[in-house]
């Protein structure tokens, strides 16, 4: 059984999905360890690390590919890759599925049995293979520093013989796992913080890290059982960016994480509110990927409108790459090990546990996973 982990295909995914540290985990459970030439280069970790600890170093990604049994990487193969992979193999990585169709297609034509590290469960069982709450965790806190490089003022309030600075007002809209780590590395760097969420409990947690709750009365909002926002009504989505205009006008930084489970984030913020804004404001977008929470705001640019410097990062957890693989490494780790069959030697895709339902996409040559299988016939 060979577990190969190949280099990342887009040159912006600095992020890997293992770190020599847990080649001897691997190997403890009885799967060999495979890792392509090279992976660990741009976060100054050597080949012979890996090797160190007991993996093959395969200077032919291809080969790697063609003769391992699970496949583990951050972000999708190539179409080309996926042909190579063995029918019956395992593949694991982030695979953007409800955006992805042809991949998923591709996986079954193949009988690659694909798993999407997006769909783990938000379960207190799966919280360490939650791979999109580590992520999101340390894109929260990259969001800030990178907001504070962008921005003309400094965060804490300084008082000086050259004069008195008051703190930079940071405004964070959208109080998931990202949000909280915003607005407490914003606390901790001096930041005053104010922050809204639709969700209602969440005004227990900002104030929790000493921060202002911003108060819209959105009247009644949903959630999935899994604890995800549903979508707000147009009426509900129009009051809340009229009640939002005046604390974005006062913000020196604005961090959107809003995000609706497998449909386009909702936009908050329009170009008419950015008119309003001051000069020299930044907003980072984090549900850029997902289509945007800000009206102009550009995948992996950054624009500036009315003198407001809107910044679409794609990859916020990749800026802090080596904190960011440890903890993406040690998630899909967790899932290998829980599905680890001693006795068979082999990687379970046929549990029936709810994990794993969750998160696999296809089995056996065919989509398997419901919410895909409804997109297809829908
Ligand atoms: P997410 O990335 O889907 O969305 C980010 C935030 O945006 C959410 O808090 C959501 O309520 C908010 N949002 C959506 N529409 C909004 C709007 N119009 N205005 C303002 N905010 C809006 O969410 P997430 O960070 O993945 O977390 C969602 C929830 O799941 C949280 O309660 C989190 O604690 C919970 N969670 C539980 C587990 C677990 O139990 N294992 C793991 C991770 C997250």
């Amino acid at each position: 059984m060979l577990i190969g982990f190949p280099k990342e295909n887009i040159s912006s995914e600095t992020r890997i999905s293992i770190l020599p540290a847990l080649v001897k985990k691997y190997t403890n459970l009885g799967i060999k360890v495979g890792i392509e030439a090279g992976i660990g280069e741009r976060l100054y970790i050597e080949d012979q690390q890996f090797a160190a600890n007991g993996a093959e170093i395969f200077t032919d990604k291809n080969k790697l590919l063609s003769t391992a049994d699970m496949v583990v990487r951050v972000k999708k193969s190539t179409t080309f890759e996926i042909a190579l992979l063995k029918p019956n193999s395992v593949h694991i990585s982030f695979l953007d599925p409800f955006n992805e169709s042809d991949l998923i297609s591709n996986f079954a034509a193949h009988s690659v049995n694909s798993i999407s590290m997006e769909m783990i469960p938000r379960t207190t069982k799966a919280q360490k293979m939650d791979a999109i709450s580590s992520q999101a965790n340390l894109a929260g806190y990259a969001a800030v520093i990178l907001a504070s490089q962008h921005s003309p003022k400094a965060f804490p309030m300084m008082v000086t013989a050259a004069g008195t600075i008051d703190p930079s007002k940071v405004f964070i809209i959208g109080v998931g796992v990202a949000g909280l780590q915003a607005i407490a590395t914003a606390k901790r760097l001096g930041a005053r913080v104010e922050a809204f969420d639709m969700r209602k409990e969440t005004e227990e947690q900002v104030k929790s890290l000493g921060a202002r709750f911003v108060k819209i009365d959105l009247g009644e909002t949903e959630q999935t059982k899994d604890g995800y926002a549903k979508a707000l009504t147009s009426e509900q989505l129009a009051k809340q960016r009229q009640e939002m205009t005046k604390v974005c006008a006062r913000s020196d930084i604005i961090i959107t994480t809003a995000q609706v489970f497998g449909k386009r984030a909702p936009i908050l913020i329009t170009k008419e509110m950015i008119q309003q804004m001051q000069p020299g404001t930044v907003i980072i977008d984090m549900a850029v990927a997902s289509g945007g929470n800000v009206e102009g705001s550009v995948l992996g640019e950054d624009v500036v409108i009315n003198k407001v410097k809107i910044i679409g990062h794609d990859n916020l957890a990749g800026t802090i790459a080596l904190h960011a693989s440890q903890m993406y490494a040690n998630n899909v780790y967790h899932l290998v090990e829980h599905f680890w069959d001693k006795e068979k030697v082999m990687f379970n895709v046929e549990d029936e546990d709810e994990i794993m339902q969750g998160c696999l996409l296809t089995l056996n040559g065919a989509i398997i996973h419901p919410k895909l299988k409804k997109e297809v016939t829908e």
